[in-house]
């Protein structure tokens, strides 16, 4: 039966296809593809982490203290049972070897349909043995991340059996997949980044949380914020995402499928146009013109950049290159070989990096060895996050602007500081970068000039510009935390999304300031949230003053339509009329 579930659209277009449902767990689970001569080793590897599992819960029952509680006993049993049973096993034989899903994915994979059955069962008891599949399942995830196996002792289950079935589905490698997941870190969303799916869907998320950001620098359709779709879709089931409404549709009729298959098929045609676009300079209709710059994640991502005709990358955001690498921090090497690739991908054009801006939604896979301990900066948006984590761990800040600076001798870098608000703030960041410089002299190591930025993304720095005029040679506005901290609302949370407002007055009127502000003092200004790639917005932000503007790749040829079709010059009352409206979004939107 058809029915549809509703989201916040996060990345435009429209995706057809099955469905490859990702299960939420207490551990981390890496999702990626392997390679098909990978498959026996990582049947293998999970062969061996589970036959180290059952040896485990072996030793426990044996070295059980004699007044050990019954149901204790009856419950390992349970366990050992579910973890020689063939349903897990078959299946996850059937993920690794058909669909190539790592070790890890598979057997969450495969706990999810067996989950699901168990959900379905008359009896009671039965029904209850879910629990204890998720904790083996559980237990041999611990054992695989190397992490400790506590042993859980709540439950007080009977001894019972467990059935058999054939869970296998049907081959489908070559249909397109679309992912459905409760939540997806900004890590699990960068190993996609490399994978086949044409389209995700989450349950939870705001539109500029970074899960959305990285799936809208994917240029596939992807709805956030979609409450209950990993609960309501199977593994398999047909779906369409639509990415411009915001919506999925499970189980489409032929006439519904017929209907997407038309705007796909429309919106393909529409980038196709819009590709012409590549080499015509960003020049308003009076003759204004305006930098478009990409927003990138990894070095690679120039690549896209320079396609669509990016001028240079407005940022760079660091601090994906720190994720995935359980918890193991980029050395000073690594950290310059990646700034130097994307220095070179820009071919001349300058690349502006962000220094790490690890913390609320964007945590390391595990805290770093030396760095703030985990409960402080899995604090959301208000902790430990971007230079005040910098800051808090000198060491690992001098490495990356060190690594930074000797990529600014191969090529124009700028250097741009994140969440920035107070002056002590400001001096320790430039004292460092100081103390970077003399640690390269003291290896003889080259370094070369930067323009250095600070980012305007907290209230309290919009509203005192003078000082960070001051300090620095320009200004990236932020609006996504802008936004995020004058509205006072969490930006990854889906039941605040509504509160989100780049139109809110307040959040106008910083922006313009800001603006404002840089270009009396000469000092360039650039716009690099959400906003700034949003078509919608083009000409209010050129009206405000705007001539510089970075986003995702896939963004800039749209935004470069709406340029070329603006008279600026014509815009004065309008953007006027705007601001001083108690409802700006009727006027920008009407
Ligand atoms: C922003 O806050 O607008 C921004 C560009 O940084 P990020 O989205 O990475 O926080
Ligand atoms: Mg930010």
């Amino acid at each position: 039966m058809t029915f549809s579930i509703h989201g916040l659209a996060v990345a435009r277009g429209i995706a057809i296809g099955r469905v490859v449902l990702v299960a939420s767990s207490r551990v981390d689970v890496a999702h990626y593809f392997i390679q098909p001569e990978q498959v026996s080793s990582e049947i293998k590897r999970l062969a061996f982490a589970r036959d180290a599992v059952v040896k485990e819960v072996q030793g426990i029952q044996q070295n059980m203290p004699k007044d050990a509680p019954a149901e204790l006993a009856a419950m390992l049993d349970v366990h050992l049972m579910l973890l020689e049973d063939e349903l897990l096993s078959d299946g996850i034989k059937h993920w690794i070897g058909e669909r190539l899903y790592n070790a890890e994915w598979a057997l969450t994979s495969q706990l999810e349909v067996v989950a699901r059955q168990f959900d379905e069962m008359l009896d009671p008891y039965l029904r209850e043995r879910k629990a204890d599949l998720e904790q083996v399942v559980e237990r041999i995830l611990r054992h695989m991340k190397g992490l400790p196996n506590a042993l859980p002792v709540e439950r007080s289950p009977r001894p019972g059996s467990s059935r058999q079935q054939d869970l296998l589905l049907e081959d489908s490698v070559d249909v397109p997949l679309v992912l459905v997941a409760h939540d997806l870190s900004p890590a699990d969303m960068l190993q996609f980044k490399q994978s086949v799916f044409a389209g995700f869907v989450t349950d939870v998320g705001g539109k500029t949380s970074h899960t959305a950001i990285v799936a809208r620098s994917l240029d596939i359709p992807a709805v956030v914020g979609a409450r209950g779709a990993s609960h309501w879709v199977k593994q398999d089931d047909w779906v369409i995402i639509d990415g411009d409404q915001g919506v999925m549709i499970v189980d489409p009729s032929a006439f519904i499928l017929a209907e997407y298959g038309f705007k796909q098929r429309q919106a393909s045609l529409e980038r196709e146009r819009l590709s012409r676009l590549r080499h015509t300079p960003a020049v308003s209709l009076d003759g204004q013109k305006v930098e478009l710059l990409a927003n990138i994640e990894l070095p690679e991502d120039t690549v896209s950049a320079i396609t669509v005709g990016a001028v240079g990358v407005g940022l760079f955001r660091s601090e994906f290159l720190f994720m995935g690498r359980d918890g193991k921090l980029p050395d000073e090497e690594q950290q310059f070989q990646a700034y130097l690739k994307a220095v070179q991908g820009m071919k001349g054009l300058p690349v502006t990096i962000r220094t790490v801006d690890i913390g609320a939604d964007k945590p390391l896979d595990k805290p770093s060895e030396r760095g703030p301990k985990e409960e402080n900066y899995l604090n959301p948006a208000l902790g430990l996050r971007a230079i005040r984590w910098s800051l808090a761990d000198p060491e690992m800040f001098l490495t990356q602007l060190r690594a930074i600076l000797r990529a600014a001798a191969h090529g124009q870098v700028h250097l741009l500081i994140p969440m920035l608000a107070h002056a002590k703030e400001i001096k320790q960041t430039l004292q460092l970068i100081e103390q970077a410089r003399r640690e390269l002299d003291q290896r003889a190591l080259v370094h070369g000039p930067v323009k250095l930025g600070a980012m305007i993304e907290i209230p309290a720095a919009a509203l005192s510009l003078p000082l960070f005029l001051k300090h620095f040679d320009f200004l990236s506005i932020g609006t996504n935390d802008l936004i995020q901290y004058t509205l006072a609302i969490d930006r990854a949370d889906e039941s605040v999304a509504h509160l989100y407002d780049p139109l809110h007055p307040a959040v106008l009127g910083l922006i313009s300031n800001t603006i404002k502000a840089a270009h009396d003092m000469g000092k360039g200004v650039s716009v690099c949230g959400e906003m700034a790639g949003d078509p919608s917005l083009t000409k209010l932000l050129l009206g405000m003053g705007l001539r510089s503007f970075s986003m995702h790749p896939t963004q800039i040829l749209t935004v470069k339509q709406e340029i070329l079709r603006t008279d600026i010059g014509k815009l004065k009352n309008w953007v006027h009329e705007v601001m001083m409206s108690e409802h700006p979004a009727t006027i920008v939107n009407g």
